[in-house]
């Protein structure tokens, strides 16, 4: 079996932390047990590329519970658990390329190792298995039935190859299900930020200006999460409508030329790029820390701030301390890479327990229909969704109301008036 990680030496830890998380995945893990019985992916090679997290493993699992022959790679060079890699490796004989901290040339190197198993699903966080298919490995299309993609910042991406005629097979867009993104992006990210800051810096949070670039699922969640902290949050935004829903939301909305001037704490969650660039950093109070926790780490322009430093150093694991030519000092964390998995974790499983129950209900869907869909990005169908909805909320020991027949037939009658 091939497969490049730091040590095998770290997988008995790895294989308690990823048992350790499973107990918060009830959702997947009856999937998985169903999986084990009627093996509905039996001999699909699978190439993934997401995080190598403990929750992943657990996902992992279950493709291979379904029969499944898969393989995984990193979706950032920085969020690899490298303990986690190799009890995958080792326990569970799911090949894994990926190593904490790799360069960007091992990145794609690995990348192209996980696309040398010929996938007939790719299973994408960013969508970078399914772009370095396309532009460097056309020969393996054949073999391809279909995708799946689990982030915002993909979705994107896919839609545009789609606009353009150039998505080569149907792939469903997993973070757009209602199970994935209003739970994960939200308060996944709302918590594992802010985790990951606390554990880069070990910084009060209390009466901090925390500024939030971003006001989507994930910056709302960081926002959240902030002022429970007791922070005074401040947003900034380009849609009106999110910026008028932080404002009555409570927070104070401004452009980030202002927000600059007052921020202690900067967290870019936008999708976009130089968010946050020289001409702010450079009225940034001393001791502002800067980090990122959406996209790739373009939200932050990394370059333009070197122009204006003179010296650079590692203060800390993950927090490196700016000298600029103002003589001032700021402190960006995790390279400008998404903080919560830099530095953290990555979202707790329980989030992730719905995220990948889309994942392993969407590749069996793949499967089943791909014959019928075309070279675009698809839903999540609602059923699914639904589905593990129910499931979850059971699992949570929640029950709802059902419709009486007389508020059925009420919902969908129109004669009822004033
Ligand atoms: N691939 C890009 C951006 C995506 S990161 C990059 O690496 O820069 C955001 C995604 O990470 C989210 O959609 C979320 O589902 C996923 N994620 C967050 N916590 C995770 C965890 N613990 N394990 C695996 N994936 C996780």
């Amino acid at each position: 079996m091939k497969y490049d990680i730091k040590d095998l030496s770290l997988a008995d830890k790895g294989k308690l932390r990823i048992e350790w998380v499973d107990q918060n995945m009830p959702v997947l893990q009856l999937i998985r047990q169903r999986f084990e019985k009627e093996r509905p992916l039996q001999g699909v090679r699978i190439s993934a590329c997401l995080h190598v997290t403990t929750e992943t493993a657990n996902l992992m699992r279950t493709l291979k519970a379904g029969g499944a022959d898969a393989v995984l790679c990193a979706s950032n060079p920085l969020s690899t658990q490298d303990d986690v890699a190799a009890s995958l490796v080792k326990h569970y004989e799911i090949p894994v390329f990926a190593i904490k901290g790799e360069d960007n040339d091992t990145y794609y190197r690995h990348i192209h190792a996980a696309l040398e198993h010929q996938p007939m699903i790719t299973m994408d966080d960013g969508a970078d298995v399914v772009s370095t298919l396309h532009a460097e490995r056309k020969d393996l299309l054949v073999h391809v039935i279909g995708g799946t993609e689990e982030t915002t910042t993909g979705v994107i991406r896919l839609r545009s190859m789609a606009q353009n005629n150039v998505l080569g097979y149907p792939i469903i867009a997993v973070n757009d299900a209602q199970t994935k993104h209003f739970f994960d992006n939200r308060y996944g990210t709302g918590q594992s930020t802010m985790d990951g800051i606390i554990r880069a810096t070990n910084t009060l949070i209390a009466g901090k200006y925390v500024v939030i670039c971003g006001y989507g699922w994930c910056g709302r969640g960081v926002a959240m999460r902030a002022k429970g902290m007791g922070a005074k949050v401040v947003v900034t935004e380009v849609e009106p409508i999110k910026a008028i829903e932080a404002a009555m939301d409570g927070f104070q909305v401004m452009p980030i030329a202002e927000a600059a001037l007052i921020g202690d704490i900067f967290v870019t969650v936008t999708g976009d790029i130089h968010v946050i660039r020289k001409e702010h950093f450079n009225v940034m109070k001393n001791g502002a820390i800067v980090c990122n926790s959406g996209h790739f780490n373009v939200e932050l322009d990394l370059d333009g701030l070197e122009t204006i430093t003179t010296a650079k150093r590692m203060i800390r694991d993950f927090v490196e301390e700016h000298r600029l030519t103002n003589g001032k000092c700021i402190y960006v964390l995790g390279e400008g890479r998404l903080i919560n998995l830099a530095a953290a974790e990555g979202h707790p499983a329980d989030v992730m327990d719905m995220s990948f129950a889309n994942q392993a209900l969407s590749v069996e869907f793949m499967l089943k229909n791909a014959k019928t869909l075309e070279k675009t990005v698809y839903a999540v169908p609602e059923d699914i969704d639904r589905e593990i909805a129910r499931l979850k909320l059971e699992a949570m020991g929640v029950t709802i109301d059902v419709l009486t027949e007389e508020q059925k037939a009420y919902l969908v009658s129109w004669e009822m008036g004033t």
